[in-house]
């Protein structure tokens, strides 16, 4: 990065008076240039001694060379050959981070209330001091202390000595994003037992009393419907986010990495832990199954993807278009609209994880939850939402928001909108949410997905109870 070289741009080599221009020196003590704003036509450069102009527009490109000097740097800088952009101050292009987040998820939340494993493997200072004791004496006595911290035996100390030895807890599996969804749905699902208030990831499963509230509603309601779809309600009370940054990019996607500490010799990349709440809900496996074989959707579907793929797009985790993705995060957009609006939260301030169908296990879940940087986590109003009757209000404003938008029949019948063309029946007025929110840019986004098409074939997901 450097400073505009002006003078450098007010002068351009070729034309009309270039000479006299040569001979004109840029002077830093004196307001000689002017940037003229001529409207329609853009903008223009101009220098008030030699009277020489140049067109100055948005997106200029400039050969980096020697021009790129600092006022007060007299050393001369490489050549480079690449061109520079002219970019203003706040523009987003300047640093564009990549990051990458995860939950905290069982064993390592469960520092006070795990097994001996748990805890020792989850304290890098209790290891070191092992690891630094190097005579028996020393270890012995390194091993007795840590033995009255976490309230064990000596023996339970090296039984989990070895279980770390041998891999603890990944036992030498190698961790990809997809993996890593797939642990934290399973821990979403899975209910702990005795679960302490302080621990890092705590769940109160809804899921028996959401099910028993099919009772008290009257058969082939839409109500009915979405209790017999979601198969598990369930509210985090506590949850822990960490986002990694692992560099920054400028100019867009396009750019390289840059690593967090510029030069790439750190070992290590910083991060920050965020601490929240959430509702989760999973979607019912028969039911999805049998909508999603339906041919008409795998055409749509398809449709995205080769325009997905053109783009090069790429998000962390790795999306795999279809149309359950689309479903899914169709969903979650319209529950994330739907709490701003009756619950009060500012939309960007929540955020979406989806999990969905990658590796083994079949996955359909969307998890909203809060998340900021203070240990105290947020004031318990989302966990709240997720209790069985409010739940199901939300859920059937979600559905009925999905049938129409105020830009409609133009909406719902868009070829592609958005950001190369990536989003169909979704826009500003009825499925976008602020840019902090969405995990995937804004864009596969369609609510025909959830609404179906008489005209194409599409059959509604709730249809399926028809
Ligand atoms: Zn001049
Ligand atoms: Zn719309
Ligand atoms: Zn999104």
């Amino acid at each position: 990065m450097a400073d505009v070289p002006w003078h450098f741009l007010a002068h351009p080599k070729e034309g009309k008076g270039a000479q006299n221009q040569q001979q004109c020196r840029a002077d830093w003590n004196d307001p000689y240039l002017r940037l003229i704003d001529k409207g329609a036509s853009g903008r223009q450069l101009r220098c008030e001694r030699c009277k020489a102009t140049s067109d100055f527009g948005d997106n200029l490109q400039i050969r980096y060379g020697k021009t790129r000097q600092q006022p007060w740097i007299r050393d001369e800088a490489e050549a480079i050959d690449s061109l520079a952009m002219v970019l203003e101050i706040n523009d987003a292009r300047v640093h564009a981070p990549q990051t990458c987040n995860a939950l905290v998820i069982p064993p390592e939340s469960r520092i006070r209330k795990g097994s001996v494993v748990d805890r020792l493997y989850s304290s890098s200072p209790k290891l070191k001091k092992i690891e630094q004791a190097k005579t028996p004496l020393a270890r012995k006595g390194a091993l007795n202390l840590i033995a009255s911290e976490l309230r064990c035996s000596v023996p339970q100390i090296e039984d989990a000595l070895n279980e770390i030895g041998k891999g603890y807890p990944l036992y030498g599996e190698n961790i990809t994003q997809g993996i890593l969804l797939e642990s934290e749905y399973q821990a979403l699902c899975d209910a702990l037992p005795d679960v302490a208030d302080d621990e890092d990831f705590v769940t109160s499963h809804h899921t028996q009393d959401w099910k028993a509230l099919i009772r008290t509603l009257p058969d082939g309601t839409k109500p009915g419907k979405i209790i017999k779809a979601v198969s598990q309600l369930i509210a985090v009370n506590r949850l822990k986010e960490i986002v990694v940054l692992k560099g920054f990019k400028r100019l867009g996607q396009e750019g390289t990495l840059v690593p967090p500490d510029i030069v790439g010799e750190s070992t290590w990349l910083p991060a920050l832990e965020l601490y929240g709440e959430g509702v989760f809900f999973s979607l019912n496996e028969d039911l999805l199954g049998r909508w999603e074989s339906h041919p008409a959707l795998g055409e749509r579907s398809n449709d995205f993807r080769r325009r997905f793929a053109a783009t090069g797009l790429r998000f962390d985790p790795e999306v795999i278009v279809t149309p359950r993705f689309l479903l899914l995060h169709t969903l979650a957009h319209l529950l994330i609209r739907q709490l701003e609006t009756e619950a009060g939260y500012p939309a960007a301030s929540l955020k979406e994880r989806i999990y969905c169908t990658a590796g083994k296990l079949p996955m359909s879940g969307i998890l909203v939850y809060v998340a900021v940087p203070d240990v105290v986590g947020s004031l318990g109003g989302l966990a709240e939402l997720a209790t069985p009757e409010r739940f199901l209000l939300l859920l059937s404003s979600v559905f009925d928001h999905a049938e129409w938008c105020s830009l409609d029949p133009v909406c719902s019948e868009h070829g592609g909108q958005g950001p190369s063309l990536l989003n169909r029946a979704a826009c500003h007025v009825c499925a976008l949410i602020p840019e902090p929110s969405c995990a995937y840019g804004n864009v596969l986004l369609d609510r025909t997905f959830i609404k179906g098409d008489v005209a194409t074939g599409m059959p509604a997901f709730l249809s399926g109870f028809d």
